[in-house]
């Protein structure tokens, strides 16, 4: 359906979990989450009556999420209901791959259709440093995993941080020339408190491009990323900028947290819970808050938090 500024929304990134096995510093505290109680979580049901109502008003890409969704214990059977929404025509789901070696074909074969998997580093000792308590081996092997299950599409995410990543921008970037997958460089967000990211930590995504002067633009595919390629590549190069360019007026998302919060904007204060409600409730409600999705959120930057008031794992990303 259109929202109140004619923006047509038929993307729901749905977080299954607020937990994860890492502790990436810009996205979750050292101590991990304050574990909510299981009642006021989603079940199963209720995140597919969301998915089903989401289809009815027009969502026909979904995009799995967390925390990370794959330490979800239920992870394929959800998947498996999802892919088999009416309408639903994609599901695309976003890890840190370090379970990929275990999950990646069941989810394949359950109809997950593109995988995005994030790394911000090639290096064993600052991926460590960086996901606080990851190897870098166990998310190579999941890259390879991905990339042998038969997904139509794997991208690889990595935030980027200066004095902490840019130094690898050719690198990353290079993984595009060695297998098919698109890299996609997203600029860091002020979520909650970061205090240990200082200014210089927030660069453009043009720190990428005076990195990659080789870099053409192609088309864009439909997604935020501005896209370019180096020659002879097998996949994209992808700039996210949601910081120092925000794609407000191309927006076509909304996020529906573990705890059943519906975000019509990433970067806002405004949730609305679906919790509790039934069929015909979260299709009305959904509806009303997708009509009124906010027409672009405050600006961002090192000194202006997002409005969120939640870290990344508690949304989804
Ligand atoms: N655990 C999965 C993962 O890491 O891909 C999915 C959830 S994670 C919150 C989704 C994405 O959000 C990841 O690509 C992560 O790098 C990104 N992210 C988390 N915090 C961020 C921040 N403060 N700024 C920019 N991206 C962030
Ligand atoms: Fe976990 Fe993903 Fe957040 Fe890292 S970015 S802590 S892997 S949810």
């Amino acid at each position: 359906m259109r929202d109140q500024y004619d923006r047509e929304i038929n993307y729901m990134r749905l977080s299954v979990t607020d937990r994860c096995n890492l502790r990436c510093r810009y996205c979750m505290p050292e101590e991990g989450v304050c574990k909510k109680t299981h009642e006021e979580m989603l079940t199963e049901d209720e995140m597919i009556a969301a998915v089903e109502a989401g289809a009815s008003l027009g969502i026909t890409k979904l995009r799995i999420t967390g925390g990370e969704p794959l330490v979800k214990r239920n992870i394929i059977t959800l998947c498996a209901r999802a892919a088999k929404v009416d309408g639903i025509r994609e599901v695309a789901i976003t890890t840190n791959g370090v379970l990929l070696p275990r999950l990646a074909k069941g989810l394949r074969a359950v109809g997950v259709s593109r995988v995005n998997l994030s790394l911000d580093t090639l290096k064993p000792d600052k991926y460590a440093r960086i996901t606080r308590i990851g190897t870098l081996s166990s998310a190579l092997a999941g890259l390879d995993a991905a990339l042998n299950a038969g997904f139509d599409k794997v991208k690889i995410n990595a935030v980027l941080i200066g004095g902490f990543n840019d130094d690898e921008i050719e690198t990353l970037a290079a993984l595009t020339l060695r297998y098919p997958v698109d890299v996609r460089f997203i600029e860091l967000m002020p979520m909650l408190d970061h205090p240990e990211f200082g200014p210089e930590a927030f660069i453009p995504c043009a720190a990428v491009l005076e990195k990659l002067p080789q870099a053409v633009p192609v088309p864009q595919d439909g997604g935020v990323a501005r896209l370019y390629r180096l020659p002879g590549a097998q996949g994209n190069i992808g700039l996210i900028s949601p910081v120092s360019a925000h794609f407000c007026a191309a927006c076509n998302r909304i996020r529906l947290t573990a705890d059943g919060k519906l975000k019509p904007c990433l970067h806002a204060a405004e949730e609305v819970s679906l919790k509790g409600l039934n069929a015909a409730q979260m299709r009305e409600t959904m509806q009303r808050v997708i009509y009124q999705k906010p027409f672009r959120h405050a600006e961002l930057s090192a000194t202006l938090h997002s409005q969120a008031g939640r870290n990344m794992n508690q949304i989804g990303g």
